[in-house]
């Protein structure tokens, strides 16, 4: 018997990091100390109270059956008393808010209810690689928007070839960015909503870290921007507020039409989040915040133990208030993968190449701020001692 797989898997662009990965495990056998700053996910457990609203939660029967797809009245509301907390937003929570299992999903599911085969998709890169393969597993087409140290790592609107806007259905975007750490502002927001408005594009925008930082107020939401609402849908998460990226559980919100055409996909395809779990999201929403500034302050700390070794290497970082990674450029005359595997080979350092992200991550690293002080701080003395 031989199956093969759909082109659709086919297409999907090659794993980058296999060598790396030989490399890390040949490192870890001849027993060195290997600090792990690859993956993107908080090494602090959720809060406690968080847990225990779910231990309440997963006892009562109530819970116990299917969900409603779209999630809980009580959820949205809670979603929606957010937006007006932090932003001052409006939201019917009825119509424009859907919960979903981890942003991921709902990243990866909104293009096949929006999208058709031929229909482009604005992408930025270097970026998540979900943006992609959603528009690829719904037939579209990506259109990739660099994103340079020149642009404070936006994209530049600007230079959207005529063609590709005239193909396009949606424009995708992630601030506080994933990799690079950078912020964008409500200006920025503001063009981006004119540019939609003008040709006809539904804004997505992936806001996963926007309250990853101790500045006390959230990072920028396009639904900020007046008029906002007309056209786009911000992705949300528990994951990286609140340490709960194995909890599973997001939303989407903004316009009424967007977030219905996603539910539709939805009602389709799943059966909505196990309502304990919203109902630890609730706990985790509407209970006290000092975790998150908390949270926020610990990555700044970590973040300047990190650069200062990174700084006595020569090797320089951008500077930022968000999100818990550090982009740091290759030292010159390397490569991405080579650096990263020279720092593999002669520190005992993951780090992840930034071309996994996109060419435009060539020349990059990024160290994800995952492992306590003492063991940045080893990272760190490892760093100060490298020569190029
Ligand atoms: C972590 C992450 C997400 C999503 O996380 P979920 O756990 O699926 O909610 C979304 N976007 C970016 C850029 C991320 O880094």
């Amino acid at each position: 018997m031989t199956f093969e797989f759909s082109d659709r898997l086919k297409a999907l662009p090659p794993y980058l990091f296999k060598e790396l990965d030989r490399i890390r495990d040949e490192v870890k056998a001849r027993g060195v100390d290997v600090i792990d700053l690859g993956v993107g996910d908080p090494d602090r457990p959720t809060p406690p109270h968080v847990i225990e609203a779910l231990k309440v939660a997963a006892g009562d029967k109530a819970n116990h059956q299917y969900p409603v797809y779209s999630g809980m009245n009580s959820f949205r509301n809670v979603v929606a008393n957010y937006y007006k907390r932090r932003y001052g937003v409006d939201l019917v929570p009825d119509t424009e808010v859907c919960s979903l299992i981890g942003s991921k999903e709902g990243l990866a599911q909104f293009p096949l209810a929006f999208l058709n085969p031929g229909d482009v998709s604005l992408v930025p890169e270097p970026s998540y690689p979900v943006y992609r393969s959603g528009t690829l597993f719904a037939g579209g087409t990506s259109v990739f928007m660099p994103l340079l140290a020149k642009n404070g790592f936006l994209p530049d609107l600007k230079a959207i070839g005529p063609e590709a806007l005239k193909k396009a259905k949606i424009v995708w975007v992630n601030y506080p960015n994933n990799p690079t750490g950078a912020p964008a502002s409500l200006e920025f927001y503001g063009e981006l909503v004119e540019l939609a408005k003008k040709h006809n594009l539904i804004v997505a925008s992936d806001a996963a870290y926007s309250e990853v930082t101790d500045l006390g107020k959230p990072h920028p939401s396009v639904l900020e921007v007046p008029g906002g609402k007309d056209v786009a849908v911000e992705f949300h998460s528990l994951s990286k507020t609140y340490n709960m990226t194995g909890w599973r559980i997001g939303w989407a919100a903004g316009n009424a039409t967007l977030i219905k055409g996603l539910g539709l996909v939805k009602s389709n395809v799943d059966s909505g989040v196990f309502q304990a779990v919203q109902l630890a999201g609730m706990a985790a929403l509407e209970g006290p915040q000092d975790c998150v500034r908390e949270m926020g302050k610990l990555y700044r700390e970590r973040r300047e133990v990190l650069v200062k070794g990174l700084a006595q290497a020569g090797i320089e970082v951008l500077k930022t208030d968000y999100t818990f990674y550090v982009w740091a450029s290759v030292p010159k005359g390397l490569k991405s993968a080579e650096f990263a595997s020279k720092l593999l080979n002669e520190v005992g350092i993951v780090a992840t190449p930034g071309n996994g992200f996109g060419p435009s991550g060539e020349g990059y690293v990024r160290f994800a701020l995952v492992q306590e002080v003492p063991r940045l701080r080893e990272a760190a003395n490892r760093l100060a001692s490298l020569k190029f």
